[in-house]
């Protein structure tokens, strides 16, 4: 759905994007992880039409002007910053918002608005910043987007609100595949969310990974035999990390279950256990080269 290439922004000669390579899929839940300062809110702000790239080319849906008042019909962003007309009910915003986008639904915000548990005379700019982030959600999902742009969503939500506003997320996302880009400065925060992730840093994604991929393709292992470790076995398997605890042998392999499953056959093991990895996890090992600072900043 989008592919941006080559992305350079500039500020004063400060290279915020620095050929910055995206791509996602249709109805993909993306999380766009990185450290402060790596250019999150930049890159958000090119594709949602704020920022004009000073070099490289995006598309959407196939299209290059994303810009055009079609492409912005379809987009929300829920920014960092929420802005509320400082005079306005959230039901005053809400008739904005159905203004500004033909495909707003009154069920929607009817539904989310009772869900949340928002009382939608109240003025949406005096509200607490957990109930100001559930507006904007309410109003946004109401709004029945192709494309919802979440920049840092997490902050300020409680567990429980979090949880229930992901839910509703990725309803829409299962239900009319909606694609929705959301970014954190941690992993961690999005392990449950995201089917795809791309790992910024210094003006670039370094990692883009659909997890389905990288989930199935790195395992961890739990093994113990009756005798000694068989020497070979090693040679046999692309072994990241290994630890040994007693009898008990624990590496982290590179493959998928059932080529692990074939490798460890003809040894016997007593103990065999292949076990996918989290998230988190999965990413400690990717990023293995790639600078123990970042691995530190973003899980
Ligand atoms: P992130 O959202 O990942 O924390 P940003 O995209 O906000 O990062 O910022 C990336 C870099 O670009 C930072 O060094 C920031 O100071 C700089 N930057 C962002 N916006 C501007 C701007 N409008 N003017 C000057 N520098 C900016
Ligand atoms: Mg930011």
């Amino acid at each position: 759905m989008i592919k941006g290439r080559d992305i350079i922004k500039t500020f004063d000669g400060f290279t915020a994007l620095d050929n910055l390579n995206i791509n996602i899929e249709k109805g993909a839940v993306y999380g766009l992880v990185g450290p402060n300062g790596a250019g999150k809110t930049t890159l958000i702000k090119i594709l949602t039409g704020i920022y004009k790239p000073d070099g490289g080319s995006f598309e959407i849906d196939g299209r290059q002007d994303f810009i055009s008042e079609d492409i912005k019909q379809k987009t929300v962003y829920i920014s960092d910053d929420l802005y509320f007309y400082p005079t306005f009910s959230v039901k005053q915003m809400a008739s904005f918002y159905k203004d500004v986008y033909k495909a707003w639904d009154d069920e929607t915000f009817k539904r989310l608005a009772s869900l949340f548990g928002l009382d939608i005379k109240r003025r949406a700019s005096k509200l607490s910043k957990g109930m100001k982030k559930q507006v904007a959600f309410l109003l946004a999902l109401s709004s029945k987007p192709d494309l919802l742009v979440l920049d840092e969503p997490i902050d300020g939500l409680d567990p429980v609100m979090r949880r229930n506003i992901m839910n509703v997320v990725l309803q829409e996302v299962e239900k009319r595949q909606m694609t929705v880009l959301i970014s954190s400065h941690n992993l961690r925060e999005l392990e449950d969310i995201c089917d795809h992730v791309g790992i910024m840093h210094d003006g670039k994604i370094v990692i883009e990974k659909s997890l389905d991929d990288v989930k199935g393709n790195i395992h961890k292992l739990q093994l113990a035999f009756s005798g000694d470790t068989p020497t070979d076995l090693k040679d046999k398997l692309e072994i990241l990390k290994e630890e040994k605890f007693g009898s008990v042998c624990l590496y982290i392999v590179r493959g998928n279950y059932d080529d692990i499953k074939d490798k460890l056959a003809p040894y016997k093991p007593l103990i065999c256990d292949i076990l996918p990895l989290s998230l988190e996890e999965v990413f400690i090992y990717e990023l293995g080269g790639m600078g123990y600072e970042l691995k530190n900043e973003i899980i």
